[in-house]
């Protein structure tokens, strides 16, 4: 399919300004260039695209790293995290930082300059601004009137020679050709093809000696030998320019394949504004990082089986760009709370009671100080209906503490004050004489109780577990007294009970 332009085989890159947090589709690029590398034995590339120095966030770079490393994207040039957590480099074609390859940009757009295809532009701000006004009032799209590009050529240098004078530099502009049109040969999207009479003549090579993104990508793309660019749908309109700076250097582009942008159900944009869609943010809300990812394969990449789990290893072996869809990928919470659902079943009872220590942690429950067994039997309790790791601490924190509650709350709806004291009082006499709180011989004996003492289940088994756990819903009594008994013991039972006892007097 992949032209092998280079024969380097496949070479694909992620190339992230380092801007803050993980985008949850930062994550999803990064992943399928990740994946589309290691299906066709490619290699993968981390570069840093810092061009735009006002946007750049300190510590940003660290931050990607360590998150890229969690969710198991590899890459095989470019920065990564030392064993001791310092930020190296490796790989031969770098540096892989935009910031520490200035000549190489400017050397080349001089090189355009030289050859035609690109001028130096003086004009200010100033006039800049009237232009657009004057655009926008024509109802036209601002666009930069070339003004620069037609001087003549003694004004140009009597222009050149004003400005090194006043220790300044004119930026550089790209020449868009006047005719024609460039086709973009999309392996998601198919052709599309621009009028140039719509591209601008972009700024190349700012005034301060920076390169623009669209410079630097295409140079970057080409001496990294990358063979295919994967990033998301809002760089289409790039790339014409992308194909022209290539052409005018006389270079063979990339193959290009864009992704879907990401949507919420309503089909509105899962905007990078909207907070809370950081990688680190789903972590936080206690996604695991496997179902997390293979929520972000989905997003806009299907393989159409019934498959619905799907290791990063399966991911590997599947990834296919022609599975990619065109039309928006929804972002479904509710798909993702599912989805993590199943993996959280999938766990050992040991293991998720580990990676609940810090949600409980997060809820001032000092989880680590209990017994290891005590902490799994809670988390096998709750691992059926958890959906997010951080539910864990409202749900569980009975198990920690003693809880609160509204004394009516231990009233069944079939039941009065009186009786419910009464069958407290009865049932705790009982416990009294138990030895064994494991689940099937307690749930026997109680019911035998029950029934022997001509009870109803409803009117002591309700205030029961009220008694034990304080919630209008939790798992049952016979479930919880269980693992009490396992943790503080049958005297935290009879004294829950004694408890609510004396909140009915
Ligand atoms: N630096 C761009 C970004 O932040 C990369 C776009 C591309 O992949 O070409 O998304």
């Amino acid at each position: 399919m992949a032209i092998d332009a280079k024969n380097l085989g496949v070479r694909t890159r992620f190339a992230p300004s380092p801007t803050g947090l993980v985008h949850i589709g930062s994550l999803r690029t990064a992943l399928f260039a990740f994946l589309f590398a290691r299906h066709n034995h490619g290699v993968n590339v981390l570069r840093i695209e810092d061009t735009d120095q006002n946007r750049k966030v300190e510590g940003a770079l660290e931050n990607l790293l360590k998150v890229m490393k969690l969710m198991g994207v590899e890459f095989d040039e470019g920065y990564y995290l030392t064993a001791d957590g310092k930020i190296s480099e490796k790989g031969e074609y770098g540096p892989y930082l935009q910031s520490k390859r200035l000549d190489l940009y400017q050397k080349h757009a001089e090189q355009l300059v030289q050859n035609g295809k690109a001028y130096y532009c003086f004009c200010s701000e100033q006039r800049l601004e009237e232009v657009r006004k004057e655009q926008v009032a024509l109802k036209k799209p601002p666009m930069y009137d070339r003004h620069c590009r037609y001087l003549k050529p003694q004004e140009t240098q009597k222009q050149l020679a004003e400005f090194k004078a006043a220790g300044k530099n004119p930026v550089i502009r790209f020449a868009i050709p006047d005719e024609g049109q460039t086709v973009i040969h999309d392996l998601v999207y198919g052709d599309i093809t621009y009028e140039h009479r719509i591209l601008d003549d972009q700024v190349i090579l700012k005034s301060d000696g920076f390169p623009t993104y669209h410079l630097a990508v295409v140079i970057d793309d080409h001496y990294m030998q990358i063979s295919h660019v994967i990033r998301g749908e809002e760089w289409i309109p790039s790339t014409p320019k992308h194909l022209l700076i290539y052409q005018a250097f006389g270079w063979q582009p990339t193959e290009f394949a864009h992704l879907p942008l990401i949507v919420n159900p309503d089909k509105t944009k899962l905007s990078k504004r909207q907070g809370d869609i950081s990688v680190e943010d789903f972590l936080a809300k206690g996604y695991l990082k496997n179902a997390l990812l293979n929520f972000v394969a989905f997003l806009g990449w299907n393989p159409k089986t019934e498959q619905e789990i799907f290791s990063l290893d399966d991911l590997i072996a599947q990834f296919d760009l022609s599975k990619i869809n065109k039309s928006g990928a929804i972002f479904d919470p509710n798909k993702l709370d599912w989805l993590n659902g199943l993996y959280i079943r999938q766990m050992s009872a040991n293991e998720l009671a580990e990676n609940l220590i810090p949600f409980w942690q997060a809820d001032g429950i000092d989880a680590k100080t209990h017994d290891a067994a005590y902490l799994a039997a809670i988390a096998n309790l709750e691992q059926q209906r958890l959906k997010r790791l951080s539910e864990i601490g409202e749900r569980t924190r009975y198990f920690f503490a003693a809880p609160g509650y509204d004394p009516e709350l231990l009233i069944w709806k079939k039941s009065d004050k009186e009786k419910t004291k009464q069958a407290l009082s009865n049932i705790k006499q009982f416990l009294t004489s138990i030895d064994d709180f494991r689940r099937p011989n307690l749930e026997t004996a109680v019911k035998k109780f029950i029934a022997d003492q001509n009870l109803d289940n409803g009117s002591v088994l309700w205030p029961l577990r009220v008694a034990l756990t304080g919630q209008d819903k939790s798992p049952g009594p016979f479930e919880v007294a269980e693992v009490l008994a396992l943790g503080p013991g049958k005297h935290e039972i009879l004294n829950r009970l004694e408890q609510a006892i004396n909140k009915l007097s």
